[in-house]
């Protein structure tokens, strides 16, 4: 059969391969994933089909039929993953921006009506039409980023009704534009604003109204954020154990700005993933890595302290010498981190968390895939996957997180689809 697009003469094919039956890439792996010089990449409909040194490329599957795609020496990577963010909301936060530059810190903006819960308000408010709308002009942006599958929380509903629409914007939004979306169910952001000061009667109201209408074959995960101001480490357990009584993968937003114990809590449950974890320390990290075996990835955040001015980062080489793996998002939202530029965050994983340019590339793809059970599907570039890829404008895998700020693509190939 032919192929039906064939990228070739890439001067750096960084593979990330080899990881999909086993798990995520940990400690020395993160940096020894497979580059081939001078290779190409073939693609059948959606899927990759096959990829090696130039010298291998069967010309005989390159007919009149062929797309050829001449990468001209340029870096050939898999698609971007973005593994957290809040893709759906409504109208934005520039208004709080000058506020926390003259120095308000995040949990007075939010107790004073401000932060998560003005977003509530605006998307409360806000059609579905409007909420589809924006999320398409967010995945447009994405898109032109690199970032071929994007996770997408909903939590600025809090209420049962808006939660449940905001999931149904973010799966509508998937089918209308080539970008994946993996919806996850954040309706335990924080309380909403009727239940104030009672937490764990809102758990009880999500558990009873929003769970049992969620399946988890569409919406595979559910998220909580463990955090003062939010869910207490007891109630976000409850909540969470009866979560995957009734089939959801774990996630949980934790140790963002106190060490609470979320982390561990929610690793012990078997989450997929524990995200920002700026106050996970190397020791807990390293228990956790030996009890999950690896299997729980750390979900670092670096725009967030960036934009919060926070001093504290997750310190990611830590943990990837104690062995739990890691992968890096935006956390893309309209209060902590207005930016879907992906690069620029690898970048900042790299200045202010420690990650090498190498680790840094799998925190983004492989492991980003593992960290929303996608990982049979993209992350890596291998015979079976599907053909989500990027031709850069870089000739070396350096030259990525060192242009800082810059977005290094060129172009954009999704399910075997140039776009
Ligand atoms: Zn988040």
């Amino acid at each position: 059969m032919p192929y039906s697009l064939l990228i070739r003469n890439c001067g750096q094919l960084l593979t990330m391969a080899g990881s999909a039956a086993r798990g995520p890439l940990t400690g020395a792996q993160m940096r020894d994933w497979p580059i081939l010089e001078n290779a190409f990449v073939a693609c059948e409909n959606d899927w990759v089909v096959a990829l090696g040194p130039m010298s291998e490329l069967l010309e005989t599957h390159v007919t009149a039929a062929t797309q050829v795609l001449d990468a001209g020496g340029r870096v050939v990577m898999p698609g971007l993953v973005e593994c957290h963010t809040h893709l759906v909301f409504g109208g934005n936060r520039a208004h709080e921006f000058q506020r926390k530059l003259q120095g308000e810190a995040y949990l007075d903006i939010l107790a004073s009506g401000g932060g998560i819960l003005s977003t509530v308000r605006a998307t409360r408010a806000a059609s579905d039409a409007e909420l589809l709308e924006n999320a398409l002009h967010h995945l447009a942006g994405f898109r032109c980023y690199g970032v071929t599958t994007v996770e997408a929380k909903s939590g600025y509903g809090l209420d049962a009704e808006t939660e449940l629409r905001l999931l149904r914007v973010a799966q509508e939004a998937g089918r209308r534009q080539p970008v994946r979306v993996v919806p996850t169910f954040l309706g335990a952001h924080v309380p909403g604003p009727e239940y104030k000061g009672r937490p764990a009667e809102y758990l009880d109201m999500l558990m009873q109204e929003v769970l049992p209408h969620l399946n988890p074959q569409e919406v595979p995960f559910v998220d909580i954020f463990c955090e003062e101001g939010a869910f207490s480490l007891a109630d976000a357990r409850r909540y969470l154990e009866q979560a995957q009584a009734m089939g959801f993968g774990l996630k949980i937003h934790a140790e963002q700005l106190h060490d609470l114990g979320g982390c561990e809590m929610a690793a012990a449950l078997g989450a997929v993933s524990i995200d920002h974890a700026d106050y996970l320390t190397p020791a807990a990290a390293a228990r956790i890595a030996t009890q999950t075996q690896g299997q729980t990835v750390a979900v670092l955040l670096p725009l967030v302290p960036l934009f919060l001015r926070q001093d504290r980062y997750a310190p990611g080489r830590a943990f990837i010498e104690a062995g739990l793996p890691v992968a890096v998002s935006t956390d893309f939202n309209p209060g902590s981190c207005p930016s879907k530029n992906l690069w620029l965050a690898l970048s900042m994983a790299c200045l202010k968390m420690g990650l090498t340019p190498r680790e840094a590339l799998a925190a983004a793809t492989i492991n980003a895939a593992w960290a929303i059970g996608q990982q049979q599907h993209c992350g890596s570039l291998e015979p079976g996957k599907r053909a989500d890829l990027l031709v850069l404008d870089v000739r070396h895998y350096e030259e990525i997180p060192y242009w800082l700020g810059e977005n290094p693509v060129r172009h954009v190939v999704i399910g075997g689809k140039l776009e």
